[in-house]
């Protein structure tokens, strides 16, 4: 061993040993993480809560069967995964209409719907999803969050051991397709449309003869005749359902669902079993929905109406004046008789009527007034 060698020996071994001390270190650290991780997963496995929600749409519709499967994610992001819904498709696990009575009975956690498709259940529910003629999205969402609308809500769906929420709008839909034109309310007389809900009930006393069927039936009624008339959603809906190959008139303003409320309802022990942050996770999403569903609307049904119109060839069509006045008298003689047959609907209608009156007067000044006033045509004299 030469002079040199002897002076770099204390090095080396130096150098050695801080490579053991790194090596043994970064080994440690390594069992110490991956210890914790899995005591961190294992602890989060037997912590995160599974909930079923079972709904009336098909799995994935367009729309109104996408509310779900958007809260379905958002709860999961918001809890970091504590809470997980799993969303079903109607008939997946009960038949569309059987929500109701799935989440009530605890078969099923959380469902999504619309609150008239149990009016015979509960009669005040209509309040609470559509009134014809009544509010349009914007005054729906405002009478439920701000006036007094949901505590009614609460109380109708109590003895059901249901919590509901507000959970997504389509905004004012389509009055509907028709295979021929509508020039008066003549035309109506003994018309055959799928209409249902209160809808239903003031066509046919405006003249007309309401159907009831299944959204999957349209199409085949319409186009062997078994229906003149349907109506379903709006441009964005209809043209994935494709009725506009069986139907010519496409007539509007819808006034059977000017601003339908669709609804989560939740069973109130799985809710009251969820801790306070994962309760205000679910109260959130569901507020989250219920706009963004308005939002999604909003934005496809004009470019959808415009492929229906210029792509299709769909005849667009307003209703008569005089169809709409007969439809307006015989929904507010419908409303009046059915909060009259029932108590919680008669309260129920007292608040919504103080609003309607209340908001209309002001949407005259507000939004009505700016849409007339950015629609109104410069005088050409000018
Ligand atoms: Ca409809």
């Amino acid at each position: 061993m030469t002079v040199n060698e002897r002076r770099l020996l204390p090095l080396v071994t130096l150098l050695l040993l801080a490579l053991l001390v790194a090596t043994l270190a970064a080994w440690v650290l390594d069992r110490v993480n991956r210890e914790g991780g899995t005591a961190d997963q294992q602890r989060r496995t037997e912590d995160v809560i599974h909930w079923k929600m079972v709904t009336t749409w098909p799995k994935n519709f367009p729309g109104l069967g996408l509310g779900p499967e958007n809260f379905a994610r958002r709860v999961k992001e918001m809890s970091g995964g504590r809470l997980q819904v799993q969303v079903y498709g109607g008939g997946e696990i009960v038949p569309p209409f059987g929500v109701f009575d799935a989440v009530s009975q605890g078969v099923a956690e959380i469902g999504h719907g619309a609150g008239y498709y149990w009016t015979g259940k509960v009669p005040a529910s209509v309040f609470f999803t559509a009134v014809p003629f009544g509010f349009t999205a914007i005054e729906t969402s405002a009478w439920i969050h701000y006036g007094g609308g949901l505590e009614l809500w609460r109380k109708a769906y109590a003895p059901f051991n249901l919590i509901p929420f507000a959970g997504g709008n389509s905004g004012v839909q389509m009055a509907g397709w028709f295979n021929r034109e509508i020039n008066s309310l003549e035309d109506m007389k003994g018309l055959k449309m799928r209409i249902p809900g209160l809808g239903g009930e003031v066509f046919t006393r405006a003249g007309g003869v309401a159907v009831t069927m299944p959204g999957g039936e349209l199409y085949t009624s319409l186009q062997t005749g078994v229906i003149d008339a349907t109506e379903w959603v709006g441009p964005y809906n209809d043209l994935a359902m494709g009725l506009h190959e069986v139907a010519e008139y496409y007539y509007y303003p819808g006034w059977q669902e000017p601003g339908p409320s669709l609804e989560f309802i939740v069973n109130k022990d799985a809710f009251e079993a969820l801790p306070a942050d994962l309760q205000s996770i679910v109260e959130n999403a569901a507020r989250v929905i219920n706009q963004d569903m308005l939002d999604e609307y909003t934005a496809r049904n004009n470019r959808a109406l415009t492929e229906l119109v210029e792509v299709h060839g769909v005849k667009l069509r307003r209703l008569p004046d005089d169809v709409i006045v007969a439809l307006r008298t015989a929904a507010q003689e419908a409303v009046e008789e059915l909060a009259a047959s029932d108590p919680m609907a008669a309260e129920a209608y007292a608040s919504f009527r103080e609003f309607y009156d209340g908001v209309k007067h002001y949407h005259r000044i507000s939004e009505q007034a700016y849409i007339n006033a950015r629609d109104l045509e410069a005088d050409p004299g000018q």
